[in-house]
């Protein structure tokens, strides 16, 4: 009995002064609802989240690093704010499940042909080009992106037929043609014509921002925590990129890292810093920014975590650069086994893959970790399904806070 008592108080300690999956799943419903717009740049969907994470860093009673927690910067980013359509033979489209705008694309109204691509053709004005892959003999994958890049043909746009998902991404330029990708199933290969109504909207200086807030621990040196909260959007209106693992599940791991260091009895042994950033997606620019305009001393980083798709974990998580830290992967590896948290640790070489990079760039010890597991879904519109997430929530939760402890 006095044991089952003592368990029972160990258990209820471990409750109140630990993670709060419940709270991380409200927080990522919350990002993931079309109030968000998909965290991108059309309709504020970066500053909503910015000042949702904001209100929840305060709300925890949780520093900023400086007077704000706002570090704002400026990004060239080309959007789709607009109503579009896409009609094949008088069918409708529907823009996210059939097709996407290739972030490059200009604007562009009216009904063209449609001609599939012939190497041998130099002239396709007034045209729209087919681009099949498996139409084409001897496909140079280098040379038919060149063709779409640079237009020589002065092709009034592309359609590039696509096997598999659609990969929605983001785009700094703009051109002065149209290009769609259509998914296969949704095109009809015998159409003629096609009736496109496309409009983008180019910022040169689209002001955005990164999140910064600290714990105050006991020395003068940091732990660093990171995620990016940007996505990608929402595309003429009807498509939302909701990603609630892209990066949905890594900020709201950082939002409860955070709760629970503010929280703690005892102030944590380092400083614990969580910085979130935006417009990754376009290419790790909030990080890039914040490392050469950094709000805290790098040189005093004892370790840095970025976590970026961290809402599976079933068969395993991956650690990218974890290869430079042999001691301090020794160290996780020693957690995870002796408490059984994951099936597997891939320790990777370092990669250009997110937002650790420009940290590792700066000598700054850094890794990214992300898992791995039954949840694919990855830059579509259908990223969306919270209830399929934060399935090892708390093993990883519990992995990082014991490692920070360990590294003491
Ligand atoms: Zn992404």
């Amino acid at each position: 009995m006095k044991n089952y008592i003592l368990f029972l108080g160990i258990f209820i300690s471990t409750i109140s002064f630990s993670q709060d999956k419940e709270y991380a799943k409200l927080c990522l419903t919350k990002l993931t609802s079309n109030e968000f717009k998909g965290r991108g740049f059309v309709g504020n969907g970066d500053k909503i989240a910015a000042k949702f994470i904001a209100s929840e860093l305060k709300k925890h009673k949780i520093s900023p690093i400086q007077k704000s927690y706002f570090q704002d910067f400026n990004i060239a980013i080309n959007t789709y704010p607009y109503k579009s359509s896409v009609l094949i033979n008088n069918k409708k489209l529907v823009v996210g499940k059939d097709y996407l705008i290739v972030p490059l694309s200009g604007s562009l109204l009216g009904n063209f042909n449609l001609v599939y691509f012939d190497s041998t053709v130099s002239n396709y004005e007034n045209k729209i080009v087919i681009i099949d892959k498996k139409r084409l003999q001897n496909y140079d994958n280098q040379k038919i992106r060149k063709f779409k890049l640079l237009n020589p043909a002065k092709a009034k746009g592309f359609v590039e037929i696509v096997d598999g998902n659609l990969l929605q991404v983001q785009s700094q330029k703009e051109a002065n043609f149209v290009w769609l990708q259509i998914k296969r199933e949704s095109f009809d290969s015998l159409a003629t014509s096609i009736n496109i109504d496309v409009k983008n909207k180019y910022y040169d200086n689209y002001k955005t921002q990164n999140v910064c807030a600290i714990v105050k621990g006991e020395v003068d040196s940091f732990v660093v925590f990171s995620a990016h909260y940007d996505h990608l959007g929402a595309v003429a209106k009807e498509a939302v990129f909701a990603g609630a693992n892209d990066n949905g599940s890594g900020v709201v791991m950082l939002l409860d890292l955070a709760k629970y260091y503010s929280q703690k009895k005892e102030k944590p042994h380092y400083s614990i810093v969580f910085l979130f950033f935006s417009a990754e997606e376009v290419g790790l620019l909030g990080s890039a920014y914040f490392t050469e305009n950094t709000l805290i001393d790098l040189k005093k980083v004892k370790f840095l975590f970025n976590l970026d798709m961290v809402g599976s974990g079933e068969t395993g998580i991956a650690i990218v650069n974890g290869k430079s830290y042999p001691k301090e992967m020794n160290v996780l590896k020693e957690i995870n086994t002796k408490n059984n948290y994951f099936k597997n640790l891939k320790i990777r070489e370092n990669s250009t893959n997110s937002d650790h990079y420009y940290f590792t760039e700066k000598g700054v010890s850094s890794v990214f970790v992300y898992t791995e597991g039954n949840y694919k879904e990855y830059h579509s519109i259908y990223d969306n399904n919270v209830e399929a997430l934060l399935t090892r929530y708390n093993e990883l939760f519990n992995l990082l806070t014991q490692f920070v402890e360990k590294i003491k």
